[in-house]
């Protein structure tokens, strides 16, 4: 039986690959600090034979008894609330948390891919974003401490595979969405819902033109496991290049809930990236992969999963202090 270990395994993503490879017959063992994920995520994977739980913070030293045949390091805040809330925390499991993995993956002779993102292209003057584009990132800004970790997360994993020819694979994620996005972790979606449900407005930040690409999750996962197991080290763009304006977006969460609440218009935060999709052109050559889901069916998934929450789930809403990142 091939074992693979999973940082970040109580989190959105990193629960739906814990599905994933128990469903391919893997031993897995899911390791999570439970500061951004849940252990709902993956309580239904407690009690069998092939996974196991640790409650460890990656960026401690890691140790798993046994082989291992790969890692996947997903272990990271992922949304601007929580990187803004967790700045530190967000830098370290970037960086210490990375070395870690790539350390315990050389000791093992363990295959590791590291889940980066479209933040590293920050907010992009080429569009769509190629993975040959450097970016433009703001080093110093709110979505630094997430951008720059990854960043140096990239050039580690490179640097793992040039000096001691570690086994490494770069998922550079777009934006995704489905089933177990934390309903109170700012993004969009969860955030457009979760007002539909509780018959607020939906808050708009600036004036909605800025755009994004949204990939379900079934999706994605399916790209990851394709990378694993190519041969391919450079980073690979996964995501759906189906974009759409917020704006639009937000129409689109009005008509699938049915509200009666209408839209109101905030402050951009920051550095928000005024457009994004994602060139998948190298996913489609090298991985054979592109995404099958579109927009109105995963939409329809995830609101099935948010509406069938519980009212005290659907009215836990942290509400942090987001006000010093936005432009007055
Ligand atoms: N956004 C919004 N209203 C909200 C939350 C987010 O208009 O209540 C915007 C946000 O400013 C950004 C886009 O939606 O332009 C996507 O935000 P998200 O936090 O989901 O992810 P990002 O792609 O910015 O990392």
């Amino acid at each position: 039986m091939k074992r693979i270990l999973i940082t970040g395994a109580a989190g959105f993503l990193g629960s739906h690959l814990c599905d994933r490879f128990i469903r391919d017959g893997y031993h897995v063992s899911g390791m999570d600090n439970l500061i951004t994920g849940r252990l709902k995520n993956i309580e239904h994977l407690f009690g069998l034979e092939n996974f196991e739980f640790y409650h460890h913070d990656v960026s401690k030293f890691i140790h798993v008894p046994g082989k291992l045949d790969y890692i996947l390091h997903f272990a990271s805040p992922a949304s601007p609330i929580d990187y803004l809330k967790i700045p530190i925390q967000t830098l370290k499991v970037g960086s210490l948390g990375v070395h870690n993995c790539l350390g315990l993956a050389k000791a093992k002779g363990a295959r590791i891919l590291i889940a980066s993102t479209s933040e590293v292209y920050g907010d992009p003057t080429v569009h769509p974003q190629t993975e040959e584009y450097w970016g433009n990132v703001n080093p110093v800004g709110p979505r630094g401490v997430y951008d720059e970790a990854k960043r140096f997360q990239e050039a580690i994993t490179m640097a793992y595979n040039n000096f001691h020819g570690l086994e490494t694979r770069i998922v550079r994620i777009f934006n995704t969405y489905g089933p177990r996005m934390r309903l109170n972790d700012g993004r969009v979606l969860p955030a457009f819902i979760g007002q539909a449900l509780r018959g607020e407005d939906l808050t708009i930040f600036g004036d909605g033109s800025q755009t994004r690409s949204f990939c379900y999750v079934d999706d994605l996962v399916e790209g990851i496991v394709r990378l694993l197991h190519s041969d391919y080290a450079y980073p690979v763009n996964i995501g759906n290049p189906s974009e759409i304006s917020i704006a639009e977006f937000a129409e689109e969460i009005i008509k699938l809930t049915g509200t009666k609440q209408k839209v109101i218009y905030k402050d951009l935060p920051i550095d928000d990236p005024k457009q994004r999709q994602p060139d998948i052109t190298k996913a489609q050559s090298i991985l054979k992969w592109q995404p099958l889901i579109d927009r109105a069916e995963g939409l329809k998934k995830t609101y099935a999963f948010f509406k069938s929450l519980s009212q005290e789930e659907l009215m836990e809403t942290d509400h942090y202090n987001f006000d010093k990142y936005i432009i007055k």
